[in-house]
């Protein structure tokens, strides 16, 4: 069974005083960490903000001598009653109400939810020391949700300051809270964690063209999406590339992919296209009738692809023609001596069309 998800969010909220213990469990002057204003995106705290300094007992992975083993997770530490709330969407995977999340008095609460990174792959945030459980197990979450409230403690392993201890584990749902207890698997430092594979924020891709072509795919994009950006030279035009601060992007094609992790600016430029320019003929063999008379002519420019013609004449008279032919050379046979002409013609796939002619002396 599982019980309908109350949408428990309130208005406002009195905060009263409260009186900060002095009971120091890790240590008070160890400092916050140092990605903590990020970490905002994600607080599991919902009605009393994060204000780093002091607030933080416990750092992940701290060698705890009282349970001779490493702290797996972060204290937040908040007065009791402080609402916790889930980090994003997720699932509860775990709930209930445990000695090693109580103290002296009893039992405390502990929730673990799966959640999913923003690359899809699952992982298992732990909540404990809370009271008042909003959540049961299978119930989904969203982000921002209230799943308890934090704890008062009298002596947790020595600890007597209410707070939320934290955890995330990559690979299975697991209440342990440090290495004396059980495996240190698949634990993670929530902060990097959370920071590296769940944020998001939108970067803007803006693109423009050079003459000659045009551009797709400017726009906003979540941070880690992948662009395709796409360049389109218009008619007489080649793609260039890609430039970025007036510089060239190596390997980026007309269709260029690419994960956007800021924000980005790219011009593509267009250069017209060459013209199609004959750069030779060449035309060559034994030169004596009856033998072979080999010719290959020689292109630049222009737009694929190519189509080629050849011609050998005598006297005006055609005696040999090959047309079309996908290659630019030629093999044919002079039947006499005599003075002959051969010419080469290609034809791009514009329709422009070069020549190229050589007269040639075919001995007996
Ligand atoms: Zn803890």
């Amino acid at each position: 069974m599982t019980k309908m998800i109350k949408s428990n969010m309130p208005g406002k909220r009195l905060i009263t005083f409260f009186a900060v213990i002095a009971l120091i469990f890790c240590s008070a002057s160890r400092p916050a960490p140092a990605k903590a204003e990020n970490f905002e995106y994600f607080t599991p705290i919902y009605n009393f903000p994060d204000t780093g300094s002091g607030q933080y007992q416990c750092v992940f992975n701290t060698y705890l001598p009282e349970w001779q083993g490493f702290h797996l997770a972060i204290d937040m530490k908040r007065p009791a009653g402080t609402l916790v709330a889930s980090v994003l969407d997720g699932s509860v995977v775990g709930c209930g109400y445990m000695q090693s999340f109580g103290d002296k008095n009893g039992p405390g609460g502990a929730v673990i939810i799966a959640h999913q990174n923003k690359y899809g792959e699952t992982f298992y945030a732990l909540y404990g020391h809370l009271k008042e459980l909003e959540v049961s197990n299978g119930d989904t979450v969203a982000k921002g949700q209230i799943i308890g409230k934090i704890m008062e403690l009298e002596n947790n392993y020595g600890v007597s300051n209410p707070h939320l201890h934290f955890g995330i584990n990559t690979q299975k749902a697991s209440f342990v809270g440090n290495t004396g207890e059980g495996s240190a698997d698949g634990f993670v430092d929530p902060y990097i964690y959370l920071e590296q594979t769940c944020k998001t924020f939108l970067c803007t891709v803006t693109t423009s063209a050079q003459a000659g072509g045009t551009v797709s795919a400017s726009g906003t994009y979540e941070n880690g999406e992948t662009a395709t950006l796409i360049a389109a030279p218009n008619k007489g035009y080649l793609f260039d590339g890609w430039y970025e601060n007036d510089e060239k992007i190596e390997g980026a094609d007309a269709n260029y992919s690419f994960i956007v992790k800021s924000d980005r600016t790219l011009e593509a430029r267009f250069t017209p296209e060459p013209v199609l320019t004959v750069k030779g003929l060449s035309v060559y063999g034994p030169m004596t009738s009856g033998d072979p008379l080999y010719a290959n002519i020689f292109v630049s420019g222009g737009t694929a692809p190519y189509k080629y013609a050849f011609y050998l004449l005598k006297d005006g008279e055609i005696v040999y023609k090959n047309y079309p032919s996908q290659n630019p050379y030629f093999t044919c046979y002079p039947p006499e001596a005599g003075t002959y002409t051969a010419i080469a013609y290609c034809i791009d796939k514009k329709g422009t069309k070069v020549s190229e002619r050589q007269t040639v002396t075919i001995r007996a």
